[in-house]
């Protein structure tokens, strides 16, 4: 079958290299001149399998006031003549229950999961797959004793959905903490505790997408890259779709996959399809570590400050904030210097922070954190979209499934609760 993946970002890459390995030929098609050039390009590089706990918990009503306050607080809020932002906004708080930030962390843990053991295939198939990825293990740690209580009754809850297997989680007072990662010594007053999963891995996503798509390319010369290609609308007939209009030309094919990242609610709202996502704008600083015993060797979250820190190849990543500011694309040089300042805080030798790369992505966000994945009103057009703080972690799992159902078979993990409302897989 022909399928014209639409967006190059990790998303587009996992689901363009199953299908190319399921033998269709594939079109993977991106407005940059490359690979993963916006959300997937300098993100925190964290593949947290069994840490998906989403944003939006009941945790959220106690911090909502000192988010929308402090300069320098990890979530900002600017309203925006948008309905689309609002209505995200009154979603997001919506699902801010325990019982539904239960029911998502159930979904996608069992999508962190399958993405897991796609991974240990996929470096078994391919071992000179070139990106960066080490299995560090992650160490979340806690500012206070509420969250960390709260953080022991989610590791409880994962472990009586999943049983203890492999990928056991472990809750540890700061000494501990200090104790499996030294790193962490400048902070040890600071923290009350963290939980270590050993089992969770890091890696760089751009790396990696640019590794899966090579890879697409190298199983057929019928798969091809349409770079620089601008995607202005697609073209539907009854509810079939019968090609996409490029500003390079028309492109047709027997199947199309939405991969947009943010955009894609934008890309099929003429089709009268409304996808809840919204752009959660994060930041991320890159230098060449220093100090090799100032900087983490497990990936680190800063629950509190909602940052994480991983070491990717000799650098020292620091990703977080989310801001929810629409589609303003510009580095805001205060965001980025209260990213410094937390990074340097907590690892303060790690690096020299003043000359770090900065970077700014979108995060592809649902209101509930969860994606949306499979069939839509139109039979031949699919969606991979909406993955939110987790797309390099699902990135597999979610690709694998898609190529699953276009190739006419059950996804191989089930995609109850990951669905457009309404359509079953
Ligand atoms: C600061 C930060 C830290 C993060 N850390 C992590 C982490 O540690 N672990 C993790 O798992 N995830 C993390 N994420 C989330 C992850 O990066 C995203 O979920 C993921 O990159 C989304 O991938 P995507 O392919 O859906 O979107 P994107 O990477 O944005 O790709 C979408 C692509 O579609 C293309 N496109 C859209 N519209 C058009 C059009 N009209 N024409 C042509 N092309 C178009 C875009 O050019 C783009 O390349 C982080 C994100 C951020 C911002």
């Amino acid at each position: 079958m022909r399928v014209i993946v639409l967006g190059a970002g990790v998303i587009g890459a996992a689901t363009a290299y199953y299908l190319a390995r399921d033998g269709h030929q594939v079109t993977l098609v991106d407005r940059h001149e490359g690979v993963a050039r916006e959300a997937s390009y300098a993100n925190g590089g964290q593949l947290s399998y069994s840490y998906v706990a989403p944003l939006a918990d009941p945790g959220v009503w106690t911090k909502l006031a000192p988010w929308l306050l402090s300069p320098t607080s990890p979530v900002r809020f600017r309203p925006q003549l948008d309905p689309l932002q609002w209505r995200w906004c009154l979603q997001f708080l919506a699902a801010c229950t325990s019982a539904r930030s239960a029911e998502t962390t159930r979904h996608l843990l069992r999508l962190g999961h399958a993405s897991r053991r796609l991974m240990d295939d996929l470096l078994a198939l391919e071992p000179a797959l070139d990106f960066a990825y080490v299995k560090s293990g992650k160490l979340v740690v806690y500012r206070d004793t509420a969250s960390l209580v709260s953080a022991g009754r989610q590791v409880d809850y994962q472990s009586r959905l999943l049983g203890d297997g492999d990928h056991r989680q472990q809750v540890l007072d700061a000494a501990a903490c200090v104790a499996i990662e030294p790193a962490l010594e400048h902070i040890r007053r600071e923290i009350v505790g963290g939980v270590h999963t050993p089992s969770e891995d890091t890696a760089d996503c751009y790396r990696f997408s640019m590794a899966l798509v090579d890879r697409m390319r190298a199983v057929s010369s019928e798969n091809v890259c349409l770079f620089d290609t601008v995607i202005e609308r697609l073209r539907v007939s009854g509810r079939q779709i019968v090609g996409v209009d490029t500003r390079n030309g028309r492109l047709q094919a027997d199947a199309y996959v939405l991969a947009g990242g943010c955009d894609s609610p934008r890309l099929v709202r003429p089709l009268r399809m409304s996808l809840p996502i919204y752009p959660l704008k994060g930041y991320s600083l890159t230098a060449p570590i220093a100090d090799a015993n100032a900087a983490p060797t497990l990936s680190v979250t800063d629950f509190q400050r909602k940052i994480v820190y991983a070491r990717i190849d000799g650098h020292l990543r620091a990703a977080g904030i989310a801001d929810i500011v629409g589609y303003d694309r510009a580095i805001k040089r205060q965001r980025m210097a209260t990213l410094i300042a937390e990074a340097r805080a907590v690892f303060p030798g790690a690096v020299d922070y003043r000359q770090v790369e900065a970077w700014t992505g979108l995060r592809p966000a649902t209101p509930s954190g969860r994606p949306i994945l499979g069939r839509t009103p139109y039979a031949n057009l699919w969606l991979n979209v909406g993955h939110g703080a987790l797309g390099f972690t699902l990135s597999l799992a979610s690709g694998r499934a898609v190529a699953d159902l276009i190739g006419g078979q059950p996804p191989f993990v089930a995609l109850d609760g990951l669905t457009l409302p309404g359509l079953a897989r």
